[in-house]
C-alpha cells in the first residue's frame, strides 16, 4: 500500500471472518500477509445486523479456527457478542489488517501477469496471491415487482432493518421465507398488521434442532466432496433461503398463532398491494428479507464473473491461479459462509495458496 507497503506474499480482500479464519491458517504457515478491510471496525457484517439478532447455535458451536467462542451473557449469543469476539480475535493474532480500505480493482500484473495487482482507495500492493472474502452483507438482493416504483409506501431490504419500532401499528409485509424473514416477522407480528408472504409454506426444523444441524450437514457434504462423491444441492443455507431455525422468538410467535402467511402479491399499487386474488390491500412498509449476493465488483477487471459468481476448483479460480475465493456460500466451502463452517475452508485454502507459492507448510 501507498501507507506503509508490505512486501506480502498474501492480500487477504475483507476482514469479517472469512478474511481473518484464512488470515489465522496463512500466519501460522508463515506468510507475509495484509488484510484489507472496507469497515470501520472489525466484525464484518455482523457490525450491521438488526439489533435483537441470535446465532442459530450456542457459542460453543461457533468458532472459529484457533480459539473457541468464550460464552456470553446469553447463549446461543447475540449479534454483539460476535463483533465483541472478531475484535479480539484479530487482536489476539495481531494480523496487520488495515481499515476503512476498500478495494476497487484486482488486476493481473508483472512480467508474466501471473501477480495480482490489488488497488483500493487508500493505493496498491501486489501480491502473487489473493483470498477474496467480501462476503455478501453489501450486496442485497431485491426481486421487483410490478408497480413498484409507483408505492408511496417504505422498503427497505433486511440489510437495513434494525428494530420494530418504527412499525409498531403499521401495516407491514415481511418477504421471503427463509431465516431472515422469519426472525423478522416473529418481532413485528406482536406489535403490527404484519403478513409474512412466502413462495411456499416455510419449512420449520424440529424445535429441538438448532444451527449445528446445518454445520453437521455442511460437515457431512465436506467429507463426500473429499472424498470425490456426487453432492447435489448445498445445505439449508444460513441466511439464504432455506429451512428455519426455530430460535426462540420464532417459536413463541409461532406457538402464538402470530406468524401469518400469504403467497406473493401480484403487483404494488401507490398505496399497497394487489393481491392474487384480485383484492387490494393499503400497506405502509415492505420488508425484503430475499438474501444476498456475492460482493465480487472489485474482481470486474478479471473478467471472471459468470451470473454473479466466480468458477472455482474448491475456492481457486480455474482461471486466475493466484485468486481464491473463501466464505461466499456453499459453492466456496461447504458451510463456509458461517462461523464454524469457514475454517474447514481456510485452512484447504492456505494449503493451496503455500503450495502454489512454493512453500512448505511448517
Ligand atoms: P462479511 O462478514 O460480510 O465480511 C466481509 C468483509 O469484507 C466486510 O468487512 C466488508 O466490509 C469487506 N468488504 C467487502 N467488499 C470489500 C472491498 N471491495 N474491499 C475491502 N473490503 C471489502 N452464521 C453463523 O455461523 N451463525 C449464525 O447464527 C448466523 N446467522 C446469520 C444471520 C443472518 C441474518 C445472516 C445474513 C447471516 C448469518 N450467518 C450466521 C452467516 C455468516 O456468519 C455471515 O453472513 C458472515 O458475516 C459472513 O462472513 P464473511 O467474512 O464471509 O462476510
Amino acid at each position: 500500500m501507498d501507507d506503509g507497503c508490505v512486501d506480502a506474499d498474501l492480500v487477504i480482500v475483507g476482514g469479517g471472518q472469512a478474511g481473518l479464519a484464512v488470515a489465522y491458517y496463512a500466519r501460522r504457515a508463515g506468510l507475509r500477509l495484509v488484510v484489507l478491510d472496507a469497515e470501520g471496525c472489525p466484525g464484518g457484517a455482523w457490525q450491521h445486523m438488526w439489533d435483537s439478532l441470535r446465532l442459530f447455535s450456542p457459542a460453543s458451536s461457533s468458532a472459529m479456527p484457533g480459539w473457541p467462542m468464550p460464552e456470553g451473557s446469553e447463549d446461543p449469543p447475540g449479534r454483539g457478542h460476535v463483533v465483541d469476539y472478531l475484535t479480539r480475535y484479530e487482536d489476539r493474532y495481531g494480523f496487520d489488517v488495515r481499515r476503512p480500505v476498500r478495494v476497487t480493482a484486482v488486476e493481473r500484473c508483472g512480467p508474466d501477469r501471473t501477480r495480482l495487482l490489488v488497488r483500493s482507495d487508500t493505493g496498491e500492493q501486489a501480491a502473487p496471491a489473493v483470498v477474496s472474502a467480501t462476503g455478501t452483507w453489501r450486496r442485497p438482493f431485491w426481486p421487483t415487482y410490478p408497480g413498484q416504483a409507483a408505492f408511496r409506501g417504505r422498503q427497505l431490504h433486511v440489510s437495513a432493518y434494525k428494530a420494530p419500532t418504527p412499525y409498531v401499528g403499521r401495516r407491514v409485509l415481511v418477504v421471503g421465507g427463509g431465516n431472515s424473514g422469519a426472525q423478522v416477522m416473529a418481532e413485528l407480528a406482536p406489535v403490527a398488521t404484519a403478513t409474512w408472504v412466502v413462495p411456499r409454506e416455510p419449512r420449520f426444523l424440529p424445535d429441538d434442532v438448532d444451527g449445528r444441524a446445518l454445520f453437521a450437514a455442511a460437515s457431512r457434504r465436506r467429507a463426500a466432496i473429499l472424498r470425490g462423491e456426487a453432492v447435489d444441492g448445498g445445505i439449508a443455507g444460513v441466511g439464504g433461503l432455506g429451512d428455519v431455525v426455530v430460535v426462540p422468538t420464532v417459536r413463541a410467535a409461532r406457538d402464538a398463532g402470530l406468524l401469518r402467511t400469504s403467497p406473493p402479491f401480484r403487483a404494488f399499487t401507490s398505496e399497497g398491494v394487489v393481491w392474487r386474488d384480485g383484492r387490494s390491500e393499503p400497506i405502509d412498509a415492505v420488508i425484503w428479507c430475499t438474501g444476498f449476493r456475492p460482493v465480487l465488483d472489485h474482481l470486474r477487471p478479471l473478467r471472471i464473473r459468470h451470473e454473479g459468481r466466480v468458477d472455482v476448483a474448491g475456492t481457486r479460480s480455474v482461471d486466475v491461479p493466484g485468486l481464491w475465493l473463501v466464505g461466499y456460500g456453499d459453492w466456496t466451502g461447504p458451510g463456509s459462509a458461517t462461523l464454524a463452517g469457514v475454517g474447514p475452508t481456510a485452512r484447504d485454502t492456505v494449503r493451496e495458496v503455500v503450495a502454489a507459492l512454493g512453500r512448505t507448510a511448517p
